[in-house]
């Protein structure tokens, strides 16, 4: 039976516009203050003590959790605070100040977005959800960039604003780091495209009313040449997905099998032939840590003050290599924020660039220092749920950190590209070159 087929703009709801023209003129002292109040009155302030101070051991709550470990509707609920907050702060512009205005961004400069984030890291808005950052991140600027004006006016502003949420959907059980491997078929059919085969690991797919899909069309061109990105919804028939049980609990990957799904060519993102480009630029922006759009999301997988709290509570700070060890931590994390921070000075106009590969992998590897530390601070207590507070809660992270190094491109990956295309080194020998894609062998 053929499914049901979606055309571009049926549900074009593109809403968000700028609010405050004063805001859109202030300068940054002013739309600091502006802020500062506003957030006064839509969200819990975080502490009246100076941030540095205000972890107290034992006091509320301790999460140092990479990936959520929580039941379907737990993270549901979770996704839906985030979702709230975000457009709640849209009405305001807040959620994008650096923006366009077209889509109800604000069109200011770094500094407001920074200045903001500031402000806001001294409230508590609700925990973000990776689904909801793929969506704002990497998606959003992905359609503002590939899309027709339709497509754009359908889903970008409602993208920013957390009103639909879209999964990436490129990953498959033959194309992990040779993405330009995937067998996923598209076939066209007069207006429509056909779609079947697998992807796997599609985070939050579940919870997404859109998928940014990347799917062979033309399997007589060579590998990259030969594939279609589209939007597709993952209400529509033919469309399976099915939760992955991760070692941590949760459920946020998934599998998500095509059998004959129908999608109208108006969902096709960017020409014929040219999904690479399409996917390389999603991948750029998830690469890409320098984070100027004014998130105050915090750090995944807890901070150096959660670290250096647990050593001072379990009395590790007088041996002199647990000491080592915490500075090394730490000058990683500030080394990496200034990293971050010139990357995104350093940015260009539009698309990300092979640069954001620095600034992941200095990310991961941070992760995976603050695990080791964790780990050897913690010793049998990592194992043993022994009741103290603020110990157990580390193997969320340990088991979860490992996780990053893999997403978005493995650690491995990363120096490849780094090496290759920001230092000019020679490339890696590639058996597949100049083959068609249904020759290559596999
Ligand atoms: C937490 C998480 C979330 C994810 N979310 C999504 C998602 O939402 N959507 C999606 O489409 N995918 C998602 N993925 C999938 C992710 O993109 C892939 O896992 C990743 O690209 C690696 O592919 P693979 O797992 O097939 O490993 P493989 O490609 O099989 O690699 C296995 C190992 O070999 C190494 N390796 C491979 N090729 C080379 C090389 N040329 N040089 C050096 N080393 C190499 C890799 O570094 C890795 O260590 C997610 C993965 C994780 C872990």
């Amino acid at each position: 039976m053929k499914g049901r087929s979606f055309v571009v703009g049926a549900a074009s709801l593109a809403t968000y516009r700028p609010v405050n023209l004063h805001l859109v003129t202030a300068s940054v002292e002013e739309f600091a203050a502006e802020a500062a109040s506003w957030l006064a009155q839509n969200c819990e302030s975080r502490s009246d003590e100076p941030l540095e101070t205000e972890l107290v051991w034992g006091d509320g709550e301790f999460s140092v959790a990479v990936f959520h470990a929580l039941s379907f509707d737990e993270e549901r609920d979770l996704l839906e605070s985030a979702k709230e907050w975000q457009q709640r702060k849209a009405s305001r512009g807040y959620h994008a100040i650096t923006g366009d205005p077209a889509w109800g961004g604000l069109g200011l400069s770094k500094e407001h977005a920074r200045a903001f984030a500031a402000v806001e890291r001294g409230f508590e808005p609700p925990p973000r959800h990776e689904s909801f950052s793929v969506t704002v991140g990497l998606i959003a600027p992905t359609v503002e960039l590939f899309g027709t004006d339709e497509q754009k006016e359908q889903f970008v502003a409602q993208f920013l604003a957390a009103e639909m949420l879209c999964c990436q959907l490129f990953s498959e059980p033959g194309a992990g780091t040779d993405l330009g491997a995937l067998g996923c078929r598209a076939v066209r059919d007069g207006d429509e495209w056909v779609i079947n085969g697998q992807k796997v690991w599609s985070s939050g797919a579940q919870f997404c009313e859109w998928g940014e899909l990347i799917a062979r069309s033309d399997p007589d061109a060579v590998k990259h040449k030969g594939m279609t990105a589209f939007m597709v919804p993952m209400d529509a028939e033919g469309v399976e997905i099915r939760p992955i049980k991760q070692m941590s609990g949760g459920t946020s990957f998934n599998e998500v099998f095509f059998n004959d799904c129908r999608v109208h060519d108006s969902l096709r993102l960017g020409p014929e032939g040219e999904g690479w480009k399409v996917a390389l630029t999603t991948l750029g922006f998830e690469r890409d840590k320098s984070d100027s759009g004014g998130s105050s999301s915090g750090r995944v997988g807890g901070s150096w003050r959660q670290l250096l709290a647990t050593a001072e509570a379990l009395g590790v700070t007088d041996d002199a290599v647990m000491r080592q060890d915490l500075m090394d931590v730490y000058i990683h994390g500030r080394v990496e924020a200034m990293l971050n921070r010139r990357a995104s000075d350093l940015a260009r106009e539009g698309t990300p660039g092979p640069e954001g590969s620095l600034g992941k992998l200095m990310w991961t590897e941070g992760m995976t220092k603050m695990a080791d530390v964790a780990s050897r601070i913690l010793q049998s207590r990592l194992v043993v749920d022994t009741g103290e507070w603020g110990t157990w809660e580390w193997g969320e992270h340990v088991l979860g950190a490992p996780g990053y190094r893999i997403a978005g491109g493995s650690d491995e990956v990363q120096r490849n590209i780094i090496g290759e295309r920001v230092l000019g080194l020679p490339g890696e020998p590639r058996v597949d070159k100049g083959i068609p894609w249904k020759d290559v062998p596999r």
